[in-house]
């Protein structure tokens, strides 16, 4: 078969450049890497077929210069842009200027990207095609806000319209607070997002957070591939990610998996993309729509046996889709680990020389990452340096296969959070299975409480 595409820049870096770059070579597509100068060394320099500087450290100067990336693309002569997740991975004016350039994006058409992209937008879109969303309404005043939660109930949630990675949300308990929490929810907003509109959720008080990762061709054929649980988290931030989710019932899955076919369908969605759900006592309730590749995409291919890049640049390359829903069985259960380069106490960022690293391996493990001894960690960007995934048959050997590859993983030289990380899989509550968002950030309290009372 002719490739789809001949040469393939990737606007990214780190682990998700790495891993593009894999499936990229594997399909005999030329990858071509693009780095800011402390990337100089990273591993997707190393692993792409080519690569070329862009800039300076700082992301606005560099990785998000849509201009900078077109001059390499041209240079270097590639026919497709793969944005990883991050960045420009869902700014849809970069994928219009893409396919202006003749440069085929890899990822949903830019009409579906902006569907999505603004949160009230995309919970209309959606309630209309039928999915359950949290209920919510407007609070672009202090009247609206106070109207708005009286309808819904309290407490309630406060989130950014043009939200992302946890910022700018805010739990109001009472209709007293709500006034001075929605100013200042609005001027998080502006700082983080340029855009001060926020709206009002109900505050679903202890839901797990489960996610329905889709593809779909854009010919008519969507699917999905099961769900992943993404509850334990810290600050809004997920921590550790797995697949199935604990305790969703075939028919369960069945339910909402088809409702979020049947609304790729309806919005003319193309690639990859997920659903994320708050889930709390059998009900499932919209959040958002990822449109892109996620971090924790690997638990998914671990369990299905689909490799995700691929399947996006098949679907970017306009083929149809070759894999039908039947054809999706779900095979024993992954976790993954996500270590980052910060202090597992204190969560500060701890960024420098890896002095030595030595990977975990043996079945059923998997590293995703762009770090390697005498790799220096700069501090410029998300402090994630990797990912750890394990595959079992059953969701006590993924486990036990983590602790032992927690235990081989050595980074040295910098902090990481493989302490905290071996702490969670080898608590009780963890292996229980089915906590909610709030389990990690409370067993974290209680052990800071702890500790102040043996000092
Ligand atoms: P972001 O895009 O900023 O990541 P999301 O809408 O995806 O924001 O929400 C991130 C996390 O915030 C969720 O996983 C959940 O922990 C919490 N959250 C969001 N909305 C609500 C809500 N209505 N009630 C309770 N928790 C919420």
């Amino acid at each position: 078969m002719a490739p789809l595409m001949k040469k393939v820049l990737i606007a990214n870096r780190g682990e998700i450049a790495v891993r593009v770059a894999r499936t990229l070579r594997e399909m005999g597509i030329g990858s071509v890497a693009v780095y800011s100068e402390p990337d100089h060394q990273s591993l997707h320099v190393r692993v792409c077929d080519e690569a070329y500087p862009i800039g300076p450290a700082a992301a606005a100067e560099s990785y998000l210069v849509g201009e900078r990336l077109f001059e390499v693309a041209k240079r270097a002569g590639c026919d497709g842009v793969h944005p990883g997740y991050g960045f420009l991975s869902e700014n849809a004016a970069f994928a219009e200027a893409c396919e202006q350039r003749g440069l085929r994006f890899i990822g949903p058409p830019a009409s579906a990207m902006r569907a999505m992209g603004l949160k009230t937008a995309a919970r209309e879109r959606m309630a209309a095609a039928g999915v359950p969303i949290v209920p919510g309404g407007n609070a672009n005043t202090a009247e609206e806000a106070l109207e708005t939660a009286e309808r819904i109930g309290y407490p309630v949630m406060l989130k950014a319209t043009a939200g992302g990675g946890g910022k700018g949300m805010r739990l109001v308990h009472r209709p007293d607070e709500l006034t001075a929490a929605l100013e200042r929810a609005q001027s998080e907003a502006l700082k983080a997002f340029g855009d001060p509109t926020v709206y009002l959720e109900k505050a679903i008080i202890r839901p797990r957070h489960v996610e329905i990762q889709v593809l779909a061709d854009g010919q008519g054929h969507a699917i999905f591939l099961g769900e992943r649980d993404c509850s334990m988290q810290r600050r809004h931030q997920k921590v550790v990610e797995e697949a199935p989710a604990p305790g969703i019932t075939p028919e369960l899955r069945a339910q909402i998996g088809k409702v979020c076919v049947e609304a790729c369908l309806r919005i003319g969605y193309r690639g990859a993309g997920t659903f994320e759900f708050l889930y709390q006592d059998g009900r499932f309730y919209f959040i958002e729509m990822n449109t892109r590749i996620q971090v924790e995409h690997p638990v998914t291919e671990l369990i299905t046996g689909v490799d995700l890049i691929r399947e996006q640049l098949l679907i970017a390359g306009g083929e149809p889709l070759s894999i039908r829903q039947q054809d999706i069985e779900l095979r024993g259960h992954a976790i993954e680990c996500r270590i980052n380069a910060e202090d597992p106490d204190s969560f500060m960022p701890s960024p420098g020389l890896i002095q030595h690293y030595h990977a975990a391996g043996g079945p059923g493990v998997r590293m995703d990452t762009h770090i390697y001894e005498g790799y220096r960690v700069p501090p410029n960007y998300d402090s994630m340096i990797g990912k750890l995934i394990v595959h079992g048959a059953t969701r006590e050997q993924a486990i036990a296969r983590m602790r032992v590859a927690l235990s081989e993983l050595v980074v040295d030289g910098i902090k990481t959070n493989i302490p905290l990380q071996q702490r969670i899989l080898a608590d009780g509550g963890f292996a229980q299975g089915g906590q909610n968002i709030h389990y990690l950030e409370k067993k974290l309290a209680e052990r800071r409480e702890k500790a102040l009372s043996v000092l």
